[in-house]
């Protein structure tokens, strides 16, 4: 088995290095606590040598003919598949994601490469006509040069790769900077699948590092013209001043707090199914999960009864258990964070039904009912195995409590009367909701993101190919001009 936990941190220039700065980084499993590796993290000149590199080869990379651009994606895909199960051991070793959350997030990843492969080939222009005679007018689609990538801890691999592939896929040069606490699954494991696939030396790199190492300089370096960031709101807001400051385009998607409804006529055990999987996959650290389930009056006792019944029969604890669903979380400060907001749900009058124990960073399921919209626990991101079920007794009550959120992710509506769930999801202040299923889908060619504090921006398929994009018009003056003056 190939060994992607020995890999150094930088990948700068096609080069393996140490970073050059003085701090050293623990990548520490979760679960148990065990050092993965120690690191000495990058410094501004690595960032600096990083972006370089990107600037330096990217507008030959750009020229290169799309089916050898092509090739590289396919052969990415080839060498994750040949080596599928020390990706697996990565991810459960240091994201305490267990081997169901590998095997999901190593099926996003591919799909995500083999819908980035096909944007070489769709970079197309237009001619457009002129009210200027004898003009012809045409609009390239180009890179935009480099693009900056920061991803987050939960789903790093796919979240880093997300943006790296279709960037990369549009001709452009990449720096990605990880978490510091997942530096191999959301970066160096990436480079090291692009250079086994014949990627360009300068390409893509990786810097991993604290950000009290290099400040705001990932974003505000002259060399990108694109950031792409996935994290949390509070960062992805400041990201978004940084960026604006700079003039540097930015796509944010941010965090989330969707809700699952079930209506009055909805198929009861599908609708636990789906709640239960939307919020309990990866121990709910997932953007898009359904923190609040949203249950009409008429049929409330039975969903509840129904949930409940199902979230007793979770197992929790050792990811590399095959029989595990709820693994750690990634650190002890989201441990706290957790118990905290779960005490403020107890003292503002909500009943935790559920009140699973906490053993290290394994956070058990809390069930709450008789959670108000106005509750904290109603309205902020519980990145947590932490649910919160409400009660409305109409229609215009789901919209009025799912849309009182300060976040528009995702979402979900069960019923058995599709046009009505149709209607109500056009009123949901969300970017994607889904009748009759979960909240958490990600498909590759589907537009990704949120409104309100979950974002700003689209990716995926032809949202990836515009957002990594831009267009230059050159003009042709065919004809002789004559000028007004000369
Ligand atoms: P975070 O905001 O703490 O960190 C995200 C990344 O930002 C990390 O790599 C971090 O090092 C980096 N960062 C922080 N300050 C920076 C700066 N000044 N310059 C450059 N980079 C900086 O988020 P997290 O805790 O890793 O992730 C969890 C959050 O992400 C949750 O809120 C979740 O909902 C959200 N999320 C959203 C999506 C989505 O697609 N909408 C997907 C996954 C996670």
């Amino acid at each position: 088995m190939i060994d992607l936990k020995s890999l150094k941190s930088q990948y700068i220039n096609g080069e393996w290095r140490e970073g050059s700065s003085n701090l050293q980084i623990e990548n520490r499993n979760p679960f148990n606590g065990e050092i993965l590796a120690t690191y000495k993290a990058g410094s501004n000149d690595d960032l600096n040598h990083a972006y370089a590199a990107a600037q330096q080869v990217q507008k030959e990379w750009a020229k290169t003919n799309p089916v050898s651009q092509r090739d590289v994606f396919d052969k990415a895909v080839a060498y994750l598949e040949a080596n599928h199960e020390a990706f697996v051991d990565v991810i459960i070793d240091e994201i305490g994601g267990t081997r169901l959350k590998a095997e999901f997030e190593i099926g996003l990843v591919k799909n995500m490469l083999k819908e980035a492969s096909t944007f070489p080939m769709r970079m197309n222009g237009s001619i457009l006509p002129s009210p200027i005679d004898g003009k012809e007018n045409r609009v390239y689609r180009v890179p935009v040069g480099v693009v900056g990538v920061i991803s987050p801890f939960n789903f790093p691999f796919f979240l880093s790769m997300k943006s790296v592939a279709p960037a990369l896929a549009t001709g452009n040069g990449v720096v990605l900077k990880p978490h510091e606490h997942t530096p191999i699954t959301g970066g160096t494991m990436i480079a090291k699948m692009f250079e086994e696939a014949g990627l360009p030396k300068g390409l893509l790199n990786v810097v991993t590092t604290e950000i009290s190492e290099i400040g705001d300089n990932f974003v505000e370096h002259p060399v990108p013209r694109a950031i792409s960031f996935t994290g949390s709101t509070a960062t992805g807001k400041h990201i978004g001043e940084v960026a604006g400051r700079n003039l540097k385009e930015v796509h944010l998607e941010l965090g989330g707090n969707s809700a699952l409804v079930v209506l009055d006529d909805a198929d009861i055990d599908l609708a636990v199914s789906a709640a239960v999987f939307s919020r309990f996959t990866h121990q709910g650290q997932i953007c898009m999960s359904a923190n609040r389930l949203i249950v009409h009056e008429s049929c409330y006792d039975k969903f509840v009864e129904k949930y409940i019944a199902k979230v007793k029969t979770l197992t929790c604890g050792d990811p590399k258990d095959p029989s595990t669903i709820i693994g750690p979380l990634i650190n002890e400060r989201q441990v706290k964070n957790t118990v905290d907001l779960i005490q403020k749900g107890i003292d503002e009058g909500a009943t935790p039904v559920i009140k699973g124990n906490v053993n290290g960073n394994i956070v058990e399921p809390v069930v709450f009912t008789n959670v108000t919209p106005d509750m904290a626990i109603a309205n902020e991101e519980f990145f947590a195995p932490v649910v919160s079920i409400l009660r409305v007794s109409s229609d215009e009550e789901v919209i009025e409590y799912a849309n009182q959120s300060p976040y528009g992710l995702s979402g979900a509506i069960h019923t058995e009367d599709i046009e009505r769930g149709a209607e109500l999801a056009k009123l949901m202040d969300t970017g994607m909701i889904h009748i009759n299923d979960g909240t958490i889908n990600d498909e590759p060619n589907v537009a990704f993101g949120g409104v309100k504090n979950s974002g700003v921006g689209r990716l995926n398929g032809e949202w990836s190919l515009d957002a990594f994009t831009t267009f230059k018009w050159i003009s042709i003056q065919h004809e002789k001009r004559s000028y007004p003056y000369s």
